[in-house]
């Protein structure tokens, strides 16, 4: 069978079951499934160090390098064909061309990624990895599309590669590679989105629209709007892509339109950090490590932002707290408004989410919570939780929290109401359990400490707070059994992820790890 036509399906496929899953709860479970053999058989295997690193390029999971070959793989062979190849220069463009629709096409399927993480059950990491790369494979087949047309010249005329079109065959293979050099070594070391993340995402859109006008006037001086095979093809994804947008659109609309009432933040600064905290016009049930993007049109007209929830309830809520530190954009502009009116202000605010975490916290017995700065928000919803609603078996858990440069009101509101707030909860007392190290030395206290707060020196060192093996830290009275079940969820800056992995790879102690969608210090 043709390779193009079994990619074509492949495709096809995978399209089909992203927009599914999200309304079909079947493909939930075929998803969960999947995920659990991936990572049972990633511990079988134990050879996951090197592509798990996060410092270089990465972090790889295994998974992601198989998949990402396979795809790469597959795009190749979609255009030379099964070996010995004898694919003529007019058949390699037009196969460049069709690649290059069919990789494109999924890009426009949801307005945001969040939608597609959530969809198939994805971090948003992940789905930026998909799009990232099913982007630049698209890019690349234009390129070898036009080099092969140009290169062949007449493109109508059969040439064939083995026998004398030598210069195209070499020009598209250099485009193949040099594509992905650009886009995976190039612009990663550029760090556009990092230093200048509103200007890299204009630059996205505007270079995204001028990308569909082109491939919209080349298919049309080309004719193919004429072939009705074609436009059949072209009538489907177009009614695939508007039932998936009106769907986003239902669901977002429903998020922030109740009678005439939008959500509402309110806002106050607390030294250099802004407390948001969101009334929604529905109540929602929420889990800990859940995020909302926040568009406040008075702040800045044209952004939205991703803000993970800092509160869990046991009932529906329809106040959620944010904690936002500052930067230099949006953020910046928040606390400014805030200072110059010198009170908490309330503003309209459109919303989407709760997007991401489906974090099962259930059959654990151990859960171990590494932070860094900020990374500590999400983790108050997730300590909240387990001591609200244990499950059965869960016997304590662990908040490893560093800071070096941390609003100390901020310090002083966090220890002071949530920590002690948490404190109270624990009752049965011993089953929470914080070690703060604080390199500015505030040491803020707390009350009915009791042996289950600390400001140990220095820096966090996996082996002595971490040991999974031994009851994970001196500080824990009680011993892990070999059957103990230990859940490590991480929020924390790059280094740190580092060894937490290696631990954990390392470990013969039942670990797993939970890495959020928000990681502190710029590392996304
Ligand atoms: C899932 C998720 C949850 C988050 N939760 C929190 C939280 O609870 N508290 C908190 O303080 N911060 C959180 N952040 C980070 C927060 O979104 C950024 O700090 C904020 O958007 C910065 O806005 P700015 O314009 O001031 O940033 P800038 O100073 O312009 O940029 C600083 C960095 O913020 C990131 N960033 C900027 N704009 C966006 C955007 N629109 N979308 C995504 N990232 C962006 C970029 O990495 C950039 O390098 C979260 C990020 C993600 C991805």
């Amino acid at each position: 069978m043709d390779p193009f036509f079994i990619y074509t399906i492949c495709f096809y496929i995978g399209v089909g079951i992203t927009i599914l899953s999200k309304f079909l709860s079947i493909f939930h479970w075929i998803i969960l499934f999947l995920l659990n053999l991936y990572c049972n058989g990633l511990q079988w295997m134990k050879c996951t160090f090197l592509l798990r690193r996060h410092g270089c390029i990465g972090p790889w999971s295994l998974f992601s390098v198989v998949f990402g070959g396979l795809y790469l793989v597959a795009n190749v062979m979609g255009i030379l064909g099964w070996w010995p190849l004898s694919v003529t220069s007019s058949d390699a463009i037009k196969r460049t061309g069709y690649l290059a629709l069919l990789n494109i096409m999924p890009l426009f399927i949801s307005f945001d990624l969040s939608y597609i993480a959530d969809s198939l059950y994805i971090s948003l990491r992940a789905s930026r990895d998909i799009h990232r790369l099913a982007g630049l494979t698209a890019i690349c087949h234009i390129i070898a599309h036009l080099t092969i047309m140009l290169a062949s010249g007449d493109y109508s005329q059969n040439t064939k590669w083995t026998d004398d079109s030598y210069i195209s065959k070499y020009l598209s293979i250099i485009c193949l590679t040099a594509g992905p050099i650009i886009g995976f070594i190039i612009i990663p070391l550029l760090q556009l989105r990092r230093k200048h993340y509103e200007l890299s995402s204009w630059f996205h859109l505007i270079l995204t629209a001028s990308l569909v006008t082109g491939i919209f006037l080349h298919l049309q001086s080309e004719g193919l709007f004429k072939q009705a095979g074609f436009l059949r093809y072209i009538y489907i994804y177009g009614g695939v892509v508007t039932l998936s947008l009106i769907l986003q659109a239902i669901v977002f609309l429903g998020r922030n339109i109740r009678g005439l009432s939008l959500p509402k933040a309110r806002c106050r600064l607390v030294g250099d950090s802004v407390v948001v905290n969101l009334e929604l016009p529905t109540e929602i049930k929420l889990r800990p490590g859940q995020y909302f993007r926040i568009w406040l049109p008075r702040v800045q007209l044209m952004s939205s932002h991703p803000f993970t929830v800092s509160t869990w309830s046991e009932q529906r809520q329809r106040n959620v707290r944010f904690i936002v530190e500052q930067r230099r954009g949006f953020t910046q502009e928040l606390a400014s408004t805030l200072d110059k009116k010198q009170e908490s202000l309330k503003f309209t605010a459109i919303v989407s989410g709760p997007h991401g975490a489906r974090i099962c916290l259930r059959n654990f017995h151990y859960v171990v919570m590494i932070a860094t700065g900020y990374g500590v928000v999400p983790m108050l919803a997730f300590m909240k939780k387990l001591l609200c609603r244990p499950y059965r078996g869960f016997r304590r858990m662990i908040l490893i929290w560093e800071y070096f440069d941390f609003d100390s009101d901020l310090l002083e509101e966090i220890i002071k109401a949530d920590f002690n707030n948490l404190l109270t909860l624990d009752n049965p007392p011993k089953r929470l359990c914080i070690c703060v190290y604080d390199h500015m030395h505030h040491n803020p206290r707390v009350v009915g400490e009791n042996n289950r707060f600390f400001y140990p020196e220095g820096s966090p060192k996996m082996d002595e707070n971490f040991n999974v093996e031994t009851g994970l830290t001196s500080t824990f009275e009680n011993r892990c059994e070999a059957n103990d079940k230990v859940l490590v969820i991480v929020s924390a800056k790059l280094n740190i992820r580092d060894e937490v992995r290696l631990k954990i790879q390392n470990t013969t102690a039942k670990a797993t790890l939970k890495e959020l969608d928000y990681q502190p210090y710029g590392a996304l």
